[in-house]
């Protein structure tokens, strides 16, 4: 049984929170393997266009949705799924890239054991209904806040209808943070909400619902780490970094990062990055003029810049290649095009974006 884990529930099934006093039990494995990431830089392996064999490793999707989320997560062996986020139904082409992609990944198979709605942004759950009406969801995660908008109304009677007939396992990620979920075989979830006990949060974006995903193929291996961080902004990042119970903070440490808001300059503020000290990113970000991002234009050249920095002292686990993003300057108030820092991605430029790991190495292939 993998370190992480106190007992072993069905696959999808959420385990108990742990309580507070049982966190540094559970990282001092991860501390203990500090030197690995040192060592780990020097075993990661660039394998760019081309999908690696998917039999023994954990497969993170994230689908080019335009401005919007949506991120599938693939256990090893194939059958068991993650959905964090559904795109958004107002910009043009989200939920047509949505459904393709879930249809190329899944096939056949109708199931998906975890679903998570980071919040109720139609960014973020603009395809949530249709999802949960399509396919077979067992566990379905949200920050639990109401929004006034006709998107989330149907989509929490859907969601409160599914409960009702059994179909359906809920967690009220403002009540579960902290809660471990064992998605799979050494794939466990833990959902981290900043905003869960403090009234400091209260924009939507900052009550996003975070997840941090563990691989951990190997007993006693340090395994690979994710980080979905939704839309908090600064203010989520440090009650998060500031404010949460020290073993709550060291979740942040990931080696892979979700990049928050669409790469917006109200997020990944420079504290955070340091915090999280990703190996890679990737922006999930719509285009220039495009949709909904003529009014949000995401992504901002100042956090790119900041990433840049970042990556220039610490090395990427995956060189990505050098098309430069195209960011709005909020100086100049001009679009422009940003020189692509090392360990960067965003889906505007690489389209859906698979990385794929064995739990030592990473593996990286661009649908563009
Ligand atoms: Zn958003």
């Amino acid at each position: 049984m993998p370190p992480l884990l106190r007992s072993v529930p069905r696959c999808g099934e959420p385990m108990k929170p742990f309580p507070p006093s049982a966190f540094p039990g559970l990282l001092s494995p991860v501390a203990a393997l500090a030197p690995w990431r040192a060592l780990r830089r020097w075993l990661l392996v660039a394998l760019l266009g081309t999908a690696a064999a998917a039999a023994e490793k954990l497969r993170v999707q994230f689908f080019d949705v335009g401005q919007g989320d949506a991120t599938l997560i693939t256990c090893p062996d194939g059958r068991h799924h993650v959905l964090i986020d559904s795109g958004d139904n107002k910009y043009p082409g989200s939920q047509d890239n949505l459904r393709s992609e879930l249809s190329k990944a899944l096939g056949a198979s109708k199931q998906i054991d975890v679903v998570v709605a980071s919040h109720p942004h139609s960014d973020h759950i603009g395809g949530m209904e249709w999802v949960l009406k399509n396919y077979s969801v067992r566990t379905y995660i949200d920050n639990g806040r109401p929004a006034e908008t006709t998107t989330w109304g149907n989509l929490d009677r859907e969601r409160k209808r599914q409960v009702k007939t059994g179909k359906l396992t809920y967690i009220d990620g403002k009540k579960g943070s902290l809660t471990q979920i064992k998605v799979c075989d050494g794939v466990v979830l833990t959902l981290i909400t900043p905003s869960a006990n403090t009234t400091k949060l209260s924009d939507p974006n900052d009550q996003s619902v975070g997840v941090r995903l563990d691989y951990q193929p190997l007993k006693n291996q340090r395994g690979a780490s994710f980080l979905f961080v939704g839309d908090m902004e600064e203010a989520a990042e440090k009650v998060w970094l500031d404010a949460l119970a020290p073993e709550a903070r060291k979740l942040v440490d990931v080696d892979v990062l979700k990049v928050g808001h669409h790469g917006s300059d109200t997020s990944s503020s420079v504290p955070f990055i340091n915090a999280a000290s990703p190996d890679l990113a990737f922006v999930m970000c719509g285009a220039q003029g495009v949709g909904t991002n003529i009014r949000y234009q995401h992504p901002r050249a100042s956090t790119l810049r900041h990433y840049g920095d970042w990556f220039k002292t610490h090395p990427a686990a995956v060189t990505a290649h050098d098309v430069p993003i195209r960011a709005y300057n909020a100086e100049t108030k001009r679009w422009q095009p940003v020189e692509r820092p090392a360990g960067l991605w965003a889906s505007v430029v690489d389209g859906t974006v698979t990385v794929e790991t064995d739990g030592t190495r990473f593996f990286v292939s661009t649908a563009k």
